[in-house]
């Protein structure tokens, strides 16, 4: 009622009757700090959430997700997934939110930076993907100095996993441990292709260079002993 000759506008807020509109905010980072807005951009990250407005990077990442459409093929006994994304961290996003992956079933997701796939143990490459100079909308968020990984850990069920790259192996066929890395800067996990030794890998989200290092795994076939 007060403002029934027109508002008094401060900004996004109405001085007089406290009235908000979607205008002229006050921009602390993510977060408006007159009336409590966010919008998702310079979120401040730590540890895999930003610490202003408390989304997690998927949440952030799951926010700018483009549209896309599965292209499905294969026939009774194996179906195959395929889709298209400008970056590997919408393309992690998008296999890590599929929930019940069923047997035989792959999906795979384009990226200028190479294909990752998900299957009912976890995720897989067929050819190498990139490690460095990754397209990906966050860089801003990363550093360009290199950190050490928080950690890498086995994703879905690594020991399946394990026979069935050494088997792909076996068969002379391309073959990588997919391992979820966690950034030692912004606390994301992007699942990175690993090698036993020493690696260098960059963060999906943030861009950063994490360095990491993982043993050797050595499985029993019937054909014999694969190192992976
Ligand atoms: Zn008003
Ligand atoms: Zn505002
Ligand atoms: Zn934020
Ligand atoms: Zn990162």
């Amino acid at each position: 009622m007060a403002c029934i000759f027109g508002h008094k506008w401060n900004g996004c807020t109405c001085e007089k009757c406290g009235k908000l509109r979607d205008e002229q905010h006050k921009w602390n980072g993510c977060t408006c700090e007159k009336c409590g807005k966010t919008r998702n951009e310079q979120h401040k990250i730590e540890n895999g959430k930003c610490v202003r407005c408390g989304k997690t990077i998927a949440e952030i990442i799951t926010a700018d997700l483009p549209a896309f459409n599965w292209t499905m093929s294969g026939n009774a006994n194996a179906r195959y997934y395929s889709a298209k994304a400008p970056s590997l961290c919408f393309a992690g996003e998008i296999l890590s939110q599929l929930t019940n992956v069923p047997p035989m079933t792959y999906y795979m997701v384009d990226t200028p930076d190479g294909t990752l796939g998900r299957d009912i143990v976890g995720f897989f490459t067929e050819a190498p993907i990139k490690t460095k100079g990754l397209s990906t909308k966050y860089r801003t968020y990363g550093l360009t100095g290199a950190v050490s990984a928080e950690s890498l850990m086995g994703y879905g069920d690594f020991v399946k996993m394990h026979s069935i790259a050494a088997a792909t192996k076996m068969n002379g066929q391309y073959t990588k441990l997919v391992m979820m890395m966690k950034c030692g800067h912004c606390g994301y996990e992007s699942p990175v292709e690993t090698q036993a030794g020493d690696m260098e890998r960059e963060c999906y989200f943030c861009g950063t260079n994490n360095k990491t290092t993982r043993g050797g795994v050595s499985v029993f076939t019937a054909k014999g002993l694969v190192e992976l």
